[in-house]
């Protein structure tokens, strides 16, 4: 295996998502992963899993299987000052934050206003990885955006089930070359997620992997193919 962690799954937990943690971890192993993100939806999306779960986390234990496991949470973006819905106490005892824009969750502002709440988000320490940034409902200045992440050493993510034909994002593929083409101009890491809801597809990032060859993006820039880089990341606020 290539990759050295996949940053962002779900399980069960999550509501509409279809394998355990154990099962997810043993695939995880069975892949010859080394490492897996687990980043279980926050409350307010429908269907997840209550504060009560992300604060009882300390119970898993962190290796299974051979397989450091990254216990965490995709939190959901409330309002454009960035406000997730966890609190802060909870955000800071997760292995891996996401925060991401999901329908449910936020109305869509104005280009201004979505870029201000990813730019709060990006600011705050508690957040590791600002996720799938590529979906034009949320439209974005790419440009500031990827400059935020340069200064606040915070990871983009590049997100697989973004660029399925099928996929809920809307023009992910020309957001994700915008995306990657600014992060190579200003030496800014990736973070690819396969957003596995199953465990078939961890660690798949086929769709992903087309667009990086499509626009030669470095080696160096992947955080997920160096643990020294991205523990560079995850662990800068512990
Ligand atoms: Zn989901
Ligand atoms: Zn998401």
């Amino acid at each position: 295996m290539k990759y050295l962690i996949d940053t962002h799954t779900h399980t069960i937990a999550s509501g509409h998502a279809y394998n355990t943690i154990d099962e997810m971890t043993r695939k995880a192993a069975e892949l010859g992963l080394a490492n897996i993100g687990i980043t279980e939806h926050a409350p307010k999306m429908w269907g997840s899993c209550g504060v009560l779960y992300f604060s009882n986390l300390k119970v898993v234990p962190r290796e299974k299987y051979g397989v450091r496991r990254y216990m965490g949470c995709e939190a959901n973006i409330m309002d454009f000052t960035g406000k997730l819905d966890l609190p802060d106490k909870i955000l800071s005892q997760m292995d891996i934050v996401i925060a991401s824009f999901h329908t449910p969750c936020i109305k869509a502002g104005s280009v201004e206003e979505n870029t201000a709440a990813l730019i709060e988000v990006i600011k705050n320490p508690l957040v590791h990885i600002v996720g799938h940034p590529d979906d034009s409902r949320y439209p974005i200045d790419m440009e500031a955006v990827v400059k935020a992440a340069k200064e606040y050493h915070k990871l983009l993510e590049l997100n697989n089930t973004s660029l399925r034909p099928i996929g809920p994002r809307l023009n992910a593929r020309d957001n994700d070359i915008q995306l990657l083409e600014m992060c190579k101009q200003y030496g800014v890491c990736i973070s690819l997620g396969s957003d596995a809801h199953i465990e078939e597809d961890i660690c798949n990032f086929a769709l992903a992997e087309e667009l990086l060859k499509e626009v030669d993006f470095p080696e160096s820039l992947i955080a997920n193919m160096d643990m020294e880089l991205m523990n560079s990341y995850l662990l800068a606020n512990k």
